[in-house]
């Protein structure tokens, strides 16, 4: 069993007026086998949960617990995890072979030739058996980091713990490693959190995503249910790429009101907001269509061309959107243009507190 949990987990760096608040009371449950990802912006405080966890770091406040005892005052050895980091963190002057074995020989009481073996079992499944003699230095990033990640599965750890492991690499070998790691971490079944800044790493690689800002917890869900049922404005602008746009609007008599435009909602969304009316109305950029006829009075500024659809970045008054529409889409620029917003599809959000409110 790998279950993790971290429980009210919060770090401080500093005191007094100069203390940082880097974690905030943070609560996350593992299950056995579950990859979770941390992402959220620079700064938010992924490495620092992900140091805590590891033994790294010591908490300030809080409990990390794996297979339900604490571990919290226990060093990193005696965890039973394994960390992979960005910079691939081997040693310099071992070969592949001895770097991967290291941990084996620290903590285990296995023989040469069990040890040998399983290094040789793991660099088969990490496609790296003939780089096994050679040290790092001879190896290119992306086989440092299989050897890296080799040295952590050797040691069959209850809990791998990543940080940003595939951002040294170029944008090609990255799509490739997140598909290959993806499929190792199924066949393993080990529990697993990694920690990323970017959106569509974790959107196409985690059972769930943990979406931090600014140490504290803003959702966690799967990656459709923070895609689809953002918990706040935060969250709506983070997943997703072009980025979710946001128009502030006030509720007037059942409608939206924009100095642009007015939009009629219907009596169920009217329920949904409570009373409130400084709203910030969020549409995402596939959301939005372009109308025959009617529709919000937009005009066209850009047009990107990406190959099989184009985005468009449009001008309704004084705010700017992006909508995704068909490759060779025609608009000519500054000409009136419609844009329909289906209601189904809009999101809406307390102006002030950022809640998501529909
Ligand atoms: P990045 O992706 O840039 O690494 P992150 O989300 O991993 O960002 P952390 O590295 O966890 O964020 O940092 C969270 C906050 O804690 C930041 O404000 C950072 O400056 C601060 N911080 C991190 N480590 C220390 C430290 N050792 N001493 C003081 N402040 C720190």
């Amino acid at each position: 069993m790998g279950t993790v949990e971290l429980r009210n987990l919060t770090k401080t760096f500093g005191s007094g007026e100069n203390a940082i608040v880097a974690v905030d009371d943070l609560s996350i449950q593992l299950e056995d086998g579950e990859f979770l990802v941390l992402v959220g912006p620079s700064g938010c405080g992924k490495s620092t949960t992900l140091r805590m966890t590891a033994g790294l770091e010591t908490a300030t406040a809080g409990d990390i617990r794996i297979d339900d005892t604490s571990v919290t005052d226990r060093e990193p050895r005696d965890r039973d995890i394994a960390m992979v980091f960005q910079n691939y963190a081997l040693y310099p002057h071992m070969t592949a072979r001895e770097n991967m074995s290291f941990g084996l020989k620290m903590n285990t009481d296995r023989s040469e030739t069990e040890i040998t073996e399983r290094v040789e079992e793991v660099a088969e499944i990490m496609g790296i058996e003939e780089l096994l003699g050679d040290e790092p230095s001879e190896l290119s990033g992306g086989q440092q980091q299989r050897v890296a990640l080799g040295r952590a599965i050797v040691r069959d750890p209850e809990v791998f713990l990543m940080d940003e492991p595939l951002s040294n690499l170029d944008a090609k070998l990255r799509t490739q490693m997140r598909t290959e790691l993806q499929a190792l971490q199924e066949d393993l079944e080990t529990t697993t959190i990694y920690v990323t800044h970017d959106q569509t790493e974790a959107m196409t690689m985690g059972d769930r995503i943990a979406v931090l800002d600014d140490g504290e917890l803003q959702q966690i869900g799967t990656p459709l249910e923070c895609y689809n049922r953002p918990a706040n404005r935060f969250v709506a602008g983070f997943i997703g790429s072009p980025s979710m746009n946001f128009i502030d609007v006030t509720l007037e008599d059942g409608a939206l009101v924009h100095p642009e435009f007015e939009y009629d909602l219907a009596e169920p969304t009217l329920e949904t907001l409570n009373g409130q009316t400084d709203l910030v109305l969020g549409v995402r950029p596939e959301d939005i269509e372009l109308a025959e006829t009617g529709g919000i009075e937009a005009s066209a500024q850009v047009i990107e061309p990406l190959g099989d659809f184009s985005h468009l970045h449009a001008s309704i008054g004084s705010d700017t959107v992006t909508v995704t529409v068909a490759a060779g889409t025609a608009v000519p620029r500054d000409e009136p243009l419609g844009l329909s917003l289906p209601e189904e599809r809009i999101h809406l959000f307390d102006r002030v507190s950022g809640a998501a409110l529909k």
